[in-house]
């Protein structure tokens, strides 16, 4: 009976309240599972992680971590809330990362356990050394089953957990987009309050069914897991993001809320996706949506609601409306209830209406820090997180995201927003997308680097373009942007190197032009 559990335990109160309502849907196996059915399987997973976290000398209540190195799946949100039932802490890792990525965090957030899928077995193994389960069976090496742990409960003398609403639950990575992943400790109260705030921006129907198809070790994969389950609607599971698939899935289970990444949204629409009517909402986040992308969306009759969100906020800060879309270009919309948005000045005083600052970010749903303390120490202010965007307000309280404070360029003294320089490239009929950087320069500090994907069909020859190409180019720049502002350094490729999460990965841009961008100075 689960009477008895705390009721923190999200899953045995939705489980004591609608049993029998579909709490899971696996799109890819097209099987389903009830909130009674569901949280069965998760006691029986919550026993089998007894038995591994008793491997691991003990360190277990509130302190133990546990990491998960899995693809999206079913199994990933049982571990969740079998996590969650013992109160044991969840750091998921990113199964894209290479071995020394991997291994790097295992140590920063010193693991007592490790979860792992048939896929990931041999990796787990190679970056920990903890005691390591896979979902799947035993497979090449040497992680056990953690089903075939979890046989019947061994007699237990531990209390089931309290999970307090303030106690870390979720260790979280950010995205590593301008540095080192940062390690966010969320709690159950962050994840409920953006539950609830979405819930009050977005609305919950009966009849509502999310689709998660990002990555659950990101906060937009596994928002939709923690939301339904509080909301009493189900997950649609899909293992892996396919325009033609995940469009069918869309379809198929007459799904009415979808979290997407502005590349996603754009391949669906590439494939000639047009949405059904079941679809209420496609929040889109994680990296600004261009004004091409939400015109194609109004098209093509697509409920987009640009949304921006980080990690350290357990995802939404603010989100806008379709309506919203085409009566104010550009903007993320308004804060969510209970989320203040401050716009600060350099010396952080708040700045009016219209004028550009840090966004700082205040609220329930707002870390109570990183996992370390002089980050934490660095990044709160008076006015709550600085969250390195920049950004301003309207008069009407609409927030409008316009680049990170780490990505301005400054060169000879002179401030450069690497946006304001994309436009330039961007207008010119040959440009299908540029990245705008900062190198080192000797004598300039820094100068400004672009690496441009050039449109369809435009010729691009041995030396990755055409000298034609890049005149005109250059020429474009020098009739909107003054002459400090004009890149330096110009580099081609077919795409712009991207994170997992879809935001441009500027190491990688810049990797890109130290390696073959083009001396301007020198070639003109
Ligand atoms: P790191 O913090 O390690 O540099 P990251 O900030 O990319 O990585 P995430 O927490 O995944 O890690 O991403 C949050 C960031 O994504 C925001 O701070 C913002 O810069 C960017 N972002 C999210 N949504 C939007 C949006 N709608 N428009 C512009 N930028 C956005
Ligand atoms: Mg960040």
């Amino acid at each position: 009976e689960p009477v008895d559990w705390p009721t923190r335990d999200l899953l045995a109160h939705r489980a004591s309240t609608t049993p029998d309502a579909t709490a899971v849907i696996d799109a890819d196996a097209d099987e389903s599972w009830t909130f009674g059915e569901f949280d069965r399987r998760v006691d029986a997973v919550a026993a089998g992680l007894e038995s591994l976290l008793a491997d691991s000398n003990g360190r277990f209540d509130d302190l133990a971590r546990l990491g998960v190195l899995m693809e999206t799946r079913v199994e990933f949100a049982e571990l969740y809330f079998a996590a969650m039932r013992r109160g044991v802490t969840v750091v998921p890792l990113n199964v894209r990362e290479t071995a020394a990525e991997l291994e790097s965090k295992v140590r920063r957030t010193d693991l007592d356990a490790l979860v792992c899928e048939a896929g990931t077995a041999e990796l787990a193994v190679e970056v920990a050394d903890c005691p390591i389960a896979s979902v799947d069976e035993p497979e090449r090496g040497g992680a056990d089953s953690l089903r075939s742990n979890s046989g019947p409960t061994p007699e237990s003398d531990l209390e089931p957990a309290v999970l307090e609403s303030d106690r870390t639950h979720l260790l979280m990575f950010t995205s590593g987009t301008s540095g080192e992943p940062k390690i966010v400790r969320l709690t159950l109260g962050n994840l409920v309050s953006s539950a609830n705030a979405s819930a009050f921006r977005l609305g919950v129907a009966p009849d509502d069914r999310w689709l998660c198809c990002l990555p659950m070790y990101h906060m937009g994969g596994l928002a939709p897991v923690v939301r339904s389950t509080l909301y009493g609607t189900p997950v649609v599971i899909q293992r892996e993001f396919d325009p033609a698939a995940t469009a069918r899935v869309i379809d198929k289970y007459d799904i009415t809320g979808v979290s997407l990444v502005p590349t996603m949204c754009k391949r669906l629409l590439d494939a000639g996706w047009s949405p059904p009517d079941s679809l209420r909402f496609v929040l889109l986040g994680g990296a600004p949506a261009s004004s091409e992308l939400l015109e194609r969306c109004r098209e093509a009759g697509v409920p987009v609601h640009p949304t921006y969100g980080m990690t350290e906020t357990a995802s939404q800060i603010a989100t806008a409306t379709p309506e919203e879309v085409t009566t104010h270009e550009g903007t993320v919309g308004r804060p969510l209830v209970c989320t203040d948005v401050t716009v600060v000045d350099e010396s952080g005083e708040p700045c009016p209406a219209g004028e550009s600052g840090e966004l700082v970010v205040a609220g329930p749903t707002v870390t109570a820090g990183y996992l370390s303390d002089a980050e934490t120490e660095a990044a709160f202010g008076e006015h709550g997180l600085h969250t390195g965007d920049i950004g301003y307000r309207d008069e009407g309280g609409r927030l409008w995201v316009l680049n990170r404070r780490s990505d301005r360029i400054v060169t000879g003294g002179e401030n450069v927003d690497p946006g304001e320089v994309i436009a330039a490239l961007r207008s010119h009929p040959a440009v299908e997308a540029a990245a705008v950087v900062g190198l080192e320069d000797r004598e300039w500090g820094e100068r400004v680097a672009a690496l441009v994907v050039p449109a369809d069909g435009v010729e691009t020859g041995a030396s990755g373009t055409d000298e034609i190409d890049l005149e005109s180019l250059l020429a474009r720049c020098g009739e909107r942007l003054a002459g400090f502002k004009q890149p330096k350094t110009i580099g081609f490729a077919d795409e712009l190197p991207r994170t997992a999460s879809g935001t441009v990965d500027r190491e990688g841009v810049r990797e890109r032009l130290l390696e073959d961008g083009i001396d301007v100075a020198e070639s003109t």
